[in-house]
């Protein structure tokens, strides 16, 4: 699967919620595959999330919520040292956000409006 930074963090706390039917069923078929194991290769632009949702304009992110998607990649990507067209699997995302200090960790994913669905550092840990 490719997954751009911020889903690699999303699919942990993702619970049933998105955009539409199609989304959520794209959504629970990435997270079982992530969460049992398989690797995901690093997209920093349309990924297989993006590929189902109703905001993918193309070549841009639709979305009027929350802040630009590719702003957020790159703070994560930052903080997890993740490079475009590596690998990595849900445990490696797991120990790399474990090794982040709590006020760096407070900053990921800073302006998403998903953060207040729930309970997304919970589920990082
Ligand atoms: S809202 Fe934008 S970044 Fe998020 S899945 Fe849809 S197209 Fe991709």
């Amino acid at each position: 699967m490719r997954l751009r930074p911020h889903h690699l963090l999303c699919l942990f706390a993702y619970r049933g919620q998105g955009y539409n039917r199609a989304f959520i069923q794209r959504m629970d078929a990435l997270q079982q595959a992530y969460l049992e194991g398989e690797a995901a290769t690093i997209e920093t632009a349309f990924d297989d999330v993006c590929a189902a949702c109703p905001y993918n304009g193309g070549d841009r992110c639709a979305n009027p919520e929350g802040a630009p998607p590719e702003r957020i990649d790159r703070a994560i990507a930052g903080a997890l040292g993740l490079a475009e067209g590596a690998a990595i699997t849900a445990t490696e995302v797991r120990a790399r956000l474990a090794a982040l200090a709590p006020e760096a960790k407070d900053a990921l994913c800073e302006g998403c409006s998903w953060k207040e669905a729930g309970s997304c550092k919970e589920k990082w840990g």
